[in-house]
Parts: C-alpha cells; sequence; structure tokens
C-alpha cells in the first residue's frame, strides 16, 4: 500500500448531497471542533517515524469550512514531521470555493470526487444537479492546479450501461475510479442499489479489457491496482491488505473506529482521540478485537486460495454487512477470484509467449510490436 498507517478524519457525517445508495450520511451530526483536531495530532504524536497519509472523509468534509482546514492542515504539518504526512480529501465539491481551494492547493490535497457517469445517469442515482454542482467545484479546484479523480459508482442498475460510463471517462480525460455500490450494516434497504459479487467480476474483467484496449487514454485505477497486486503479490489498496491496526477513523467527537465505515456506530467505537490511548490499547477493546479475529479467520477460510497473499479476505466490513456464504469472508470473494484469476491467466500466458531477446537487440523494438496486454499495462505503471 502507499502509505501503511492510515488516518481518516471525519470532520462531520452531514452532507449536503442525497445519493440514493449513500449509508454515511447524518443530517443531524455535528462538526468537529478544533480542540478535537488538536486532540488527533497530540494522540499521533507519540507513534514511531513512519509515512502516515491522512485523509479527510464525511459526510461532506467541505463543510468543516475554510478555518478548520486554514489551523489544521500546517498544525499536522508542524507538529507531526516524523509521519511524512501526506493529504487526500474525498468530497462531492459542491461547497469548493475559492478560498477553500486555495488552501487545499497550498498543502498538496488530492480529492477525490464522484460522478457516475453521464449527467443523466449521475442526477438518477445521485439527485437533480448533482453532476452540474460537482462539475462546478471541479472547475473552481483545478483552477486552483488542485488534482481531482472521479469514483464512478457502478450500481446494479448503472451497470448496464458499462460501455457509455466508459467512453464518457474515456473522452472526458478523467481517470477512473470503480466503485460497486456496496451492502451496508446501515439503513432500512441497504442492498438496494448492490452490485451482485458476479456482476462485479464480469464488469472487472469488461474494464480490464477496456483499459488495455485504450492504453493513451483511459486509465482505470483499479485495473492498475489489481495488477499491481498480482505482480508484487502484495494488497496495494485497503481492501487487498490487513487494515487492522493500521487504519483508524476519527469521528466528529473524536471517537476512534476501525475504518470510515463504522464511524456513527456506538458498538464500533475503539476510544476517544482527548484519552489518547495507543494501538495496542485500541486493538484490545471489542471492536479491534473483532476486526483482529476476521484477519485470523481469513487464514483459514482462504488458505487454499492462490490469491490469499494479496488478497486478504477482501474487506472486513463487507464481509461483516453483507450476506456473507458460510466461508464468513467478503462476499465479493467470487469477483475478486475472478479478477484475479484473469490477470493471472494472461500475465502468464504473455511471458510464455514473450519472443526471447537476443544478446544485443534493442528492447524497445521488440516492446514496440507488443500487443497491449497486463505486462504492458504493469510496466507503464512502473514508469511512472
Ligand atoms: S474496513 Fe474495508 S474499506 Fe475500511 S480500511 Fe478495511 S478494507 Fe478498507
Ligand atoms: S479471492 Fe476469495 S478465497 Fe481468495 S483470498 Fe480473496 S476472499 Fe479469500
Amino acid at each position: 500500500m502507499k502509505n501503511p498507517f492510515h488516518v481518516m478524519i471525519i470532520p462531520t457525517l452531514g452532507c449536503p448531497g442525497r445519493c440514493k445508495y449513500c449509508w454515511s450520511s447524518d443530517v443531524n451530526s455535528p462538526k468537529m471542533t478544533l480542540a478535537t483536531a488538536e486532540a488527533i495530532v497530540r494522540w499521533l504524536e507519540p507513534l514511531q517515524d513512519q509515512r502516515v497519509t491522512f485523509t479527510f472523509h464525511g459526510g461532506e468534509p467541505l463543510l468543516a469550512g475554510p478555518e478548520f482546514y486554514r489551523e489544521v492542515l500546517p498544525m499536522i504539518e508542524k507538529r507531526l514531521p516524523h509521519l511524512s504526512p501526506e493529504f487526500a480529501m474525498q468530497t462531492n465539491l459542491w461547497l469548493m470555493t475559492d478560498e477553500l481551494a486555495e488552501i487545499l492547493s497550498s498543502h498538496h490535497v488530492p480529492l477525490g470526487s464522484s460522478i457516475d457517469g453521464p449527467k443523466d445517469l449521475t442526477d438518477y442515482q445521485r439527485g437533480d444537479d448533482y453532476f452540474e454542482r460537482t462539475l462546478a467545484g471541479y472547475r473552481t479546484a483545478t483552477a486552483h492546479g488542485l488534482l481531482v479523480r472521479f469514483i464512478c459508482t457502478f450500481t446494479n442498475s448503472s451497470v448496464e450501461r458499462k460501455e457509455e460510463i466508459v467512453e464518457f471517462f474515456r473522452s472526458q480525460g478523467w481517470g477512473m475510479k470503480l466503485h460497486p455500490a456496496l451492502p451496508s450494516l446501515k439503513g432500512d434497504n441497504p442492498n438496494e442499489w448492490t452490485l451482485s459479487p458476479t456482476e462485479y467480476g464480469e464488469l472487472l474483467v469488461y474494464l480490464l479489457d477496456a483499459a488495455l484496449a485504450n492504453p493513451d487514454d483511459l486509465e482505470i485505477m483499479n485495473i492498475n491496482d489489481l495488477c499491481r497486486c498480482v505482480f508484487t503479490r502484495s494488497g496495494c489498496v485497503c481492501t487487498y491488505a490487513d487494515c487492522m491496526g493500521t487504519t483508524f477513523a476519527i469521528g466528529p467527537n473524536g471517537d476512534i473506529y476501525p475504518c470510515y465505515r463504522f464511524v456513527g456506530m456506538p458498538e464500533w467505537v475503539m476510544g476517544n482521540v482527548h484519552d489518547a490511548p495507543t494501538v495496542e490499547m485500541l486493538m484490545q477493546t471489542q471492536a479491534g478485537v473483532r476486526m483482529l479475529a476476521f484477519k485470523d479467520h481469513v487464514d483459514s477460510a482462504c488458505k487454499d486460495c492462490a490469491h490469499i497473499n494479496y488478497c486478504r479476505g477482501g474487506c472486513p466490513y463487507n464481509a461483516l454487512a453483507g450476506d456473507a456464504d458460510a466461508s464468513g469472508v467478503d462476499p465479493h470473494c467470487v469477483a475478486y477470484k475472478r479478477i484475479f484469476d484473469e490477470i493471472t491467466a494472461r500475465m502468464e500466458a504473455e511471458m510464455q509467449a514473450a519472443p526471447a531477446v537476443p544478446a544485443g537487440a534493442r528492447v524497445s523494438r521488440v516492446r514496440r510490436k507488443e500487443k497491449p496486454g497486463v505486462m504492458m499495462l504493469m510496466r507503464k505503471i512502473v514508469e511512472k
């Protein structure tokens, strides 16, 4: 993974949007105070030297306002230099202003936002005017030099239009990150939009082919990540790595959870930053023990799977929230196996078919004739 230690800061669960499949907003949520933000920094000061990513998430993190970020970003940088802090933010961009963009830009905060495809499709899934409001924020953010990438959520409805969605991202020149509509532990009908594991697996294979067919003008980040996982034989995003003990989310009042997806659920509170608990103390709480139990469970449930080292049973939250089968791992196991098998098979076939390079031959001439394949994609990722 980029930085193994990951702190997610959730300044509020409030959000002005009303996306139909979102289970992580709460209109009555309070906003994090500067005192709580300072307590986060104090809590992390004793941590040993290592690289830490701080992701501002929500709800909608821009609701915290410019004063919050003007204080908090430099406070983290100045008081936690031994953690070489890197920042990120996940936002719908509706509240982006020149002032906020300037603050975020001066601290090099890359932004992730969400657009599900063409305007009609995005507004159908995310509510009227979502598309235009996000696009307006995008223009403000990029005018200040901020990097913005879009997550595209595929639901059981939008997957029917996958060709159109991919073409939309390609024609806009936007990097695309796929997010399948996921089951939730919250809400009355949390599976209404969920993509089935089989559909998700087929979608991943479709996107692999789309990425390979458009190597110069379509970047699908999940496909890059999945290829990297197989190639390096280690999980390079949280879903395919053991996140327990290295990822924590801090809710608006300073409560600590195993991940942003648990924020607001009292049974998943591990402690509070104002009490400055150690990581060991957090992992001894009921929530910590449940997370560690998942890791142990994967070691036995997935022990015969060829992909265990770079899948690790998938996401523990999904395993808890979904209709997991008897294996008790992430119900998207079917999809993960499908795409990992596909990438492995193609990689092996390409390696076997690769022409032997005679001594002294110019490798670049050999590569130029090569058909786009996963090995070519890997080389592009490494060169980047
Ligand atoms: S619970 Fe799932 S989403 Fe959260 S950090 Fe772990 S793998 Fe990632
Ligand atoms: S693909 Fe399935 S069986 Fe294999 S490690 Fe992942 S969750 Fe376990």
